[in-house]
């Protein structure tokens, strides 16, 4: 089979976001993992994927126009000018049978013009880790950029310690962010921001491009995909970990896995991120930290907007607002759905949820299993660590079986370790980015 053919329509619509570059090669690459069924959804042949040439290209070897996404962003609230690529790159864009298409990014692929300090690679255990929270949030239904493949490069990364290297082949509907426009906008260049706008329209809120005003629509499209996206986060225990407005997509998707994780007991204010000590992304701060990130959007789509400045600013500052309404009520009837009641209020809501966090419960098991609502298995910390650190030493036995627990996260596990809150002992989690 030739290497699929790919598509570069973010490129050559909005060549000043994005810079031409090649990936590193390799001493020695060696597929880790390979998501099958994702691959046939995609049309891509997986035998092909395992041979030589399917496992270079997965590392963006030899694979034309490849390149680093320029982007800006606010860093835990403050504006960082460039960040952009600084170790992934696009391969392409994939056509997908409904018409549309996906981006196929890499993760760990080496130096790029935005890496600043960083060496432009990725460890083994964090990108294993990926895979498994982004296939788990696939199953639970939650709106996700998903895993393909992990390729070991043979080279060694140096962080605390000495760490296998290693390259992640993620798909998403796109990588277009928050910070993209950031920078679309910070550049001063009406054209690019027009461009970015319309593709983004084009691309993931079609229904935006017949409105009166398009950027007006586009922002209320993302601010509700967005709010409801942390809502159903929230419904799962999960915590991001690093809401910054770079890893804020304008799909609705979550990108990103870095520090994050699910809570096992029930904690309002869980942090698990070791760089964010003021807990400004909390699970609890998740739905304010959203609203924050889209007025951001919001500022850079102003330009774009139809209207007076002050009509502008007035109806920008209502779709955020609007927010706050949008994430209870998503979040409120999914509580309901989990608790098997027609509806629930807000007063219940708080007496049900304070009750939680008094009776430190477990957050997953405090609901009964159900199909399709409440999950027995989710990607919990002890267990994607243990899998990940048994696979650092070469073991993947732990990271399947795991694996194959939490893609299906409605059925009882082969072994009951796998469901349950960690045993007693282990103590508080605690994520660094690797
Ligand atoms: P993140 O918080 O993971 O989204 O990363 C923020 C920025 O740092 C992005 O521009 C990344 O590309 C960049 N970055 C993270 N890790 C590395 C690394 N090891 N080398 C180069 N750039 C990096
Ligand atoms: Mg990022
Ligand atoms: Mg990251």
């Amino acid at each position: 089979m030739p290497a699929p053919k790919l598509e570069h329509t973010y490129a050559s619509t909005v060549p000043t976001l994005s810079r031409a570059w090649t990936a590193q090669e390799w001493p020695d690459p060696e597929l880790v993992v390979l998501n099958e069924p994702l691959a046939a959804e995609l049309g891509l042949d997986a035998a092909w994927l395992r041979s030589d040439e399917g496992i270079a290209w997965l590392t963006g070897n030899g694979v034309p126009e490849t390149t680093a996404q320029a982007y800006a962003g606010h860093q835990f609230g403050h504006f960082a000018g460039v960040l952009g690529d600084g170790r992934a790159l696009l391969l392409g864009e994939l056509p997908t049978s409904d018409g549309g298409r996906v981006d196929l990014h890499l993760k760990g692929s080496g130096r790029t013009p935005f890496s600043r300090g960083g060496d432009g690679l990725a460890a083994l255990g964090p990108m294993l880790r990926e895979y498994l929270v982004a296939e788990g949030m696939h199953a639970l239904g939650i709106p996700t950029a998903r895993a393909l493949a992990v390729v070991s490069t043979g080279m060694t990364v140096q962080r605390e310690r000495p760490l296998p290297g290693a390259v992640l082949c993620r798909v998403a509907s796109s990588h277009l962010r928050i910070g993209t426009f950031q920078l679309a906008a910070a550049l001063q260049e009406n054209d690019t921001l027009r461009a970015l706008t319309d593709h983004a329209i084009d691309r993931h809120h079609p229904s935006a491009r017949d409105d009166a005003d398009p950027a007006l629509a586009l922002l209320r499209s993302v601010a509700t995909t967005q709010a409801q996206l942390v809502a159903r986060w929230m419904l799962t225990g999960f915590v991001h970990g690093v809401m910054n407005t770079d890893n804020t997509t304008i799909s609705g998707e979550t990108i990103d896995y870095g520090p994050c994780a699910f809570m096992d007991t029930y904690d309002p204010h869980a942090v698990f991120s070791s760089i964010d000590r003021g807990g400004r992304y909390a699970y609890d701060q998740q739905p304010a930290i959203i609203r924050w990130n889209i007025a951001r959007l919001a500022e850079a789509l102003l330009p774009m907007m139809q209207g007076s400045s002050d009509q502008r600013v007035d109806a920008a500052t209502e779709v955020v607002h609007c927010m706050a309404e949008i994430h209870q009520a998503t979040f409120d009837a999914g509580l309901a759905r989990k608790l098997g009641v027609a509806h629930i209020d807000a007063d219940e809501r708080e007496q049900f949820l304070t009750g939680l966090a008094d009776a430190r419960r477990d957050f997953t098991d405090a609901f009964p299993p159900r199909h399709g609502v409440n999950p027995i298995v989710i990607p919990r910390n002890h267990l994607v660590q243990e899998s990940v650190d048994a696979a650092e030493e070469g073991d993947l036995a732990p990271f399947n079986e795991l694996l194959a627990a939490v893609t299906r996260p409605w059925d009882e596990p082969e072994a009951d370790r796998l469901k349950g809150p960690p045993p007693a002992g282990v103590g508080p989690f605690v994520s660094y980015c690797g």
